[in-house]
C-alpha cells in the first residue's frame, strides 16, 4: 500500500505497488466504517495479498490478507516513519505507468521496508541505499567511481548530479560538488548494498552522502518529494 484517498462517505481509493502489475489504483468499499471488515490491512506500508475485481475505470478490492504488517515496525518511530514515507512516495513516482510491471521496484521497496523494520542497519543508510537503487532501476544509475562523462577510472574529486555522478578534472563542470574523500566510496557502498563498508563511514561522510542522494533524487524527479522535507539529514 502506497497511499490512500477518501472516496465518498465510507470508501477509499488505494494506490498500490504490486509485484506483477506495477502501480495500481483500486477502490476499497466501506473501509472507513468503524465496523469495516478490512481492519488495518489497507493502510500504507502494509504488504498484502490482494484480490481485485476489474471495474470500468477503477478495480475494486474484494479480498486482502496481510503478508507483512510493516506499519507496526515503522509507524511508532518518527525517523522510520518519515524515511518510509519518502520510500513510498519515491516508489509511486518511479513506477510511472499504471499497470506497467515494475517487479524490481516492488522487490526493492519490500526489501527496504524489511531492512528498516529489522533495525540492524540505520534508518538513514537504508533510505539512501533504497533511493540510489530505485533510481538505478529506473535507468538513472549514478557513477561514484569512474568519470560519468568520459569513463576515466576513478576515484575522482568532483561530483555533479546533472552529469550522473563523479567527474574527472578534465570533465568537471563549474558548480560541481567536491565531496570529502570518503563520500563517493560510501555512496558506492550504499548503491551496492555493501553494509560492512557502509558501517565504517563517519557521521560527516554519511551526512554529506545523504545530501548528494537528495540532490540526485530531486534532479531526476520532476517535482521534488513533499515527504523529503520531513527527513532529518
Ligand atoms: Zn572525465
Amino acid at each position: 500500500m502506497l497511499r490512500t484517498h477518501k472516496l465518498g462517505e465510507a470508501d477509499r481509493i488505494i494506490t498500490l505497488l504490486t509485484r506483477q502489475h506495477g502501480r495500481v489504483r483500486a477502490v476499497a468499499r466501506g473501509v472507513r466504517r468503524t465496523t469495516s471488515r478490512w481492519g488495518s490491512r489497507l493502510e500504507p506500508f502494509t504488504h498484502v495479498d490482494l484480490q481485485l475485481a476489474e471495474g470500468r475505470s477503477l478495480d475494486t478490492i474484494t479480498q486482502a490478507e496481510t503478508l507483512t504488517p510493516f506499519a507496526g515496525g515503522i509507524g511508532g518511530d518518527y525517523d522510520r516513519y518519515t524515511a518510509g514515507t519518502v520510500m513510498l512516495e519515491t516508489a509511486e513516482r518511479l513506477a510511472t505507468e499504471e499497470k506497467e510491471p515494475a517487479t524490481q521496484q516492488f522487490l526493492l521497496l519490500v526489501g527496504g521496508l524489511r531492512a528498516m523494520c529489522a533495525g540492524q542497519i540505520g534508518t538513514g543508510p537504508v533510505l539512501d541505499s533504497y533511493l540510489l537503487r530505485s533510481l538505478a532501476v529506473a535507468g538513472w544509475a549514478p557513477s561514484f567511481d569512474g568519470c560519468a562523462h568520459c569513463g576515466l577510472e576513478g576515484p575522482h574529486r568532483w561530483f555533479n548530479v546533472s552529469m550522473g555522478g563523479a567527474l574527472c578534472t578534465t570533465c568537471r563542470l563549474p558548480g560541481s560538488a567536491s565531496p570529502g574523500e570518503g563520500t563517493l566510496p560510501h555512496l558506492g557502498a550504499l548503491l551496492a548494498g555493501d553494509w560492512p563498508a557502509v558501517a565504517e563511514a563517519d557521521a560527516r561522510t554519511r551526512r554529506e552522502a545523504s545530501g548528494l542522494v537528495s540532490a540526485y533524487l530531486a534532479w531526476h524527479l520532476e517535482r521534488g518529494l513533499r515527504s523529503m522535507a520531513y527527513v532529518e539529514r
